[in-house]
């Protein structure tokens, strides 16, 4: 007889499922019926494209290009790009939704999109990268618009690339298109503020949780895992607010120091590094999974999907987790988190910040004016701490974790508008 192998604990879920899981939970609770439900779940548009490159030693190699919107309900739908190898179309369109979510949460007048191609830009030269994003581009063109469809930076591509996008757009539009994606470098219509824009939000989420856990700051302690546009400067944030930030990680593996890391020279050394954190000398090299269960007051996934699962959940020992990731924390690792008390700011709520900053990017596109960083600052902050709150008394209010809560909120207000829009 064949030997069957044990069916393993699902701790890698399916980020579609993981998303659908607390979405099912919420709708369940707001007694959302079973059409609302159905116009909800299934993504307004799917979009897969063949994109023929010419790679720097002269072969074409053809990737596919991804872009899904959720949803246009509350307006033009919104949501960065991402390059990474491990990207599928169910990645894509959990990541959709979850900005539909995200967006209706800190009540900005966006749907929610996302896009993705399956490449490795580590490996890639910087003139097969712009290649791959002007195909992709142009292939996109019917999609995008201001009004339409915008997309902004995600893992794998930064304002370079939005740079690209926008300037490949406009030459096929016959005109200068800047509000058809946020994210840009400051010279070409970006905002200021935007590129700590998440990494802000994140800071604002967990100085908010802390006041209600009744922790000073200035006696904490945090754990930051991923070292990226959004975990650099989360962790830079909540060290100028006091936090002793204890450890963070890059793809190199976590650095650890008891008496607090110097987030200032962590970047610097990143950047004058290649990127990466390897040898880095102010702290001692633990294991990624020895970040996620020390015993910090705050805790940052700000990498990848599914980091918290049921393999590492019960070892969990920080007090709150802010997601600055999309999806860190697999659905089957909610119960066990929640049963240990653990305060979890979600990422639909805690990460907003950066399309928040978006919304103003374009919002100063449309007005062919530019906001100065305080403004836009003041501004996200109040969008940050109010969405906090909201989420926190719903959360209060049925009983559930700031998880199902802002799903409650978000899947409220998409759904009041549907009923306003009308179906056919
Ligand atoms: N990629 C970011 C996110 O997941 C930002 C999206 C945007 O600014 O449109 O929230």
């Amino acid at each position: 007889m064949a030997y069957i192998e044990p069916a393993p604990i699902k701790d890698k879920e399916n980020p579609l499922e993981s998303m659908m899981s607390r979405f099912d939970a919420a709708a369940q609770l707001l007694g959302i019926d079973e059409q609302m439900y159905h116009i909800l779940k299934v993504p307004a548009r799917q979009v897969i494209v063949g994109l023929p490159v010419t790679m720097d030693d002269g072969t074409i190699k053809v990737f596919e290009g991804i872009r899904v919107i959720h949803s246009n309900i509350l307006g033009p739908a919104k949501g960065g790009i991402r390059f990474d190898p491990d990207v599928t179309l169910d990645e894509v369109r959990a990541l959709a939704a979850w900005m539909t979510w995200k967006c209706a949460v800190v009540d900005i007048p966006y749907g929610g999109a996302k896009g993705g191609i399956a490449c490795n830009p580590r490996a890639m030269s910087s003139g097969e990268i712009e290649r791959l994003m002007r195909a992709y581009t142009i292939a996109m063109l019917d999609i995008f618009g201001p009004d339409k469809d915008i997309p902004a930076p995600d893992m794998g591509t930064s304002p370079r690339e939005m740079a690209w996008l926008m300037d490949e757009y406009s030459k096929a539009k016959g005109m200068t298109v800047t509000a058809v994606v946020t994210g840009k470098p400051l010279v070409l219509g970006g905002s200021l503020g935007r590129t700590e824009a998440t990494g802000r939000g994140v800071m604002v989420t967990a100085l908010a949780a802390m006041e209600k856990l009744r922790i000073n700051p200035y006696r904490s302690t945090g754990a930051v895992q991923g070292f990226g546009n959004v975990g650099s400067h989360t962790a830079a944030l909540l060290h100028e607010r006091g936090v002793t930030v204890q450890a963070i990680s890059d793809l190199s593996g976590a650095y650890f120091n008891d008496k607090g890391i110097n987030i200032t020279e962590a970047m610097r050394y990143r950047d004058t590094h290649g990127g990466s954190l390897e040898g880095f000398g102010g702290a001692e090299k633990i294991t990624n999974d020895e970040l996620l269960t020390l015993p910090v007051d705050v805790l940052v996934p700000a990498a990848k999907e599914d980091v918290i699962t049921m393999e590492n959940a019960s070892r969990i020992q920080a007090k709150m987790i802010i997601e600055g990731a999309n999806g860190p924390t697999s659905a089957s690792a909610d119960a066990v988190i929640n049963e240990k008390g653990i305060l979890v700011a979600p990422d639909i709520l805690a990460n907003a910040g950066g399309v928040t900053v978006s919304y103003f990017e374009w919002v100063q596109n449309r007005l062919g004016y530019k906001w100065t960083l305080e403004r836009v600052n003041r501004r996200s902050d109040r969008i940050m701490r109010d969405a906090f709150d909201k989420v926190y008394q719903t959360s209060l209010d049925f009983k559930v974790s700031m998880r199902i809560a802002a799903y409650i909120v978000a899947i409220k207000k998409v759904s009041d508008t549907y009923k306003y829009r009308g179906g056919y």
